[in-house]
């Protein structure tokens, strides 16, 4: 047996540049200048090393404090390999905790980890443990908030353009912002728009009903609350694709939106919905429906390694996103926002590989547990 002999959690923040004005990536949000991150270590008694990531931003303290306090005394000691029964062993007497929100998250974390380790021990990348052939991955912009600001917005576009994406996704409400990027790019060039569930249904419906003929790529998240599938089926319904599941972690919910008919394309989010475990149900059951998993990933640490791999893994890559930001400092080995391509080499696991002579000084906090 390969025993869990540590657990550490790191929490990270890191500084961030966008090339335009700083908002927040909601109108209520305080400005965003750094970004958040909860990384898991897991040390196991053959002397490997697993790392994952609970979704951070605002909701890092709750997952930093679930993994320190309730999920690492339950796990250490224990089979690391035994993954499934790890994760049924936290996630069923804790499921008072929530079906959703630091629970769910850290048990991603958990997970992710405990994958990487697999992974390791059969000496494969992940994504060829998983049955995936080419580790090369087309990726798509994910940019920051402007506001509004229609010439940072087309700036933006254009300087995402020159460095080779051609999938660009904005995080704007307004229809001129929407209209600036349409127009600062090739006809061939697809914008997405992720609003971030700001409308009711019937407002969402007017907004596509007056850019129908604009033909961008997909909508995201268009109403509050986003687990309102027949809401969402029915801006579907007006004629733009629509993309959500970020906000989705059980798959009885993913099931439900599929069934709904409420999207085109199904995000779910490897440090929220639990892991590399779920995203391959996740993954699996979305083939016996007509959309298509693009897994959502505006995060830098592991799960942008993890968010790879899957990608790789499926028999059709999917586009990896990257959040268009420029970063203090280079986290890893993976993450470069300057390219809209990425190439997973052949180190074993997820190959996550940062510089803690650089990172160090952005860590927050830091605790472990050990095996007695
Ligand atoms: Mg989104």
């Amino acid at each position: 047996m390969t025993k869990i002999q540590n657990i550490r959690s790191i929490r990270l923040s890191l500084p961030f540049e966008t090339g335009g004005p700083r908002h927040g990536m909601r109108p209520s949000l305080d400005t965003w200048t750094k970004m958040e991150c909860v990384m898991v270590r897991i040390k196991t008694s053959d002397g490997l090393e697993g790392w994952g990531e609970a979704f951070g931003h605002a909701m890092a303290p709750g997952s930093e404090a679930v993994i320190n306090q309730i999920l690492a005394p339950m796990l250490v000691g224990r089979d690391s390999a035994a993954i499934n029964h790890r994760i049924a062993e936290l996630e069923r007497p804790l499921h008072g905790l929530g079906r959703s929100g630091p629970l769910m998250y850290a048990l991603s974390a958990i997970d992710t980890a405990l994958w990487d380790l697999a992974a390791q021990r059969a000496h494969l990348p992940l994504y060829k443990f998983l049955g995936g052939e080419s580790g090369v991955l087309t990726k798509y912009a994910s940019l920051m908030r402007y506001g509004g600001d229609t010439d940072a917005v087309a700036q933006n576009v254009e300087r995402a353009r020159s460095y080779g994406f051609r999938t660009i996704k904005l995080h704007e409400t307004t229809i001129p912002a929407f209209r600036a990027a349409r127009n600062a790019v090739d006809p061939d060039d697809k914008i997405c728009l992720d609003v971030n569930c700001p409308w009711t249904v019937a407002e969402a419906r007017e907004v596509t009903q007056e850019i129908l003929e604009d033909g961008f790529h997909w909508l995201e998240e268009p109403i509050w609350p986003p687990e309102d599938f027949e809401g969402l089926a029915e801006v579907r319904l007006e004629g733009i694709p629509i993309s959500a599941g970020e906000n989705i972690t059980t798959l009885h919910e993913f099931k439900l939106a599929m069934e709904t008919e409420a999207v085109d394309n199904l995000q779910p989010s490897v440090t929220k919905c639990g892991g590399i475990s779920m995203m391959r149900k996740i993954i699996s059951l979305a083939e016996v429906y007509p959309v298509t998993v693009i897994p959502h990933c505006f995060y830098w640490g592991p799960g942008y390694h993890a968010t790879a791999h899957l990608a790789a893994s499926c028999l059709t890559p999917t586009p990896l996103e990257t959040a268009f930001i420029t970063f203090a400092v280079e986290p890893h080995n993976l993450f470069n926002s300057h390219s809209g391509q990425v190439t997973l080499d052949d180190t074993p696991g997820l190959g996550f590989n940062a510089d803690w002579d650089e990172l160090d000084k952005f860590i927050i906090s830091t605790d472990e547990v050990n095996a007695s």
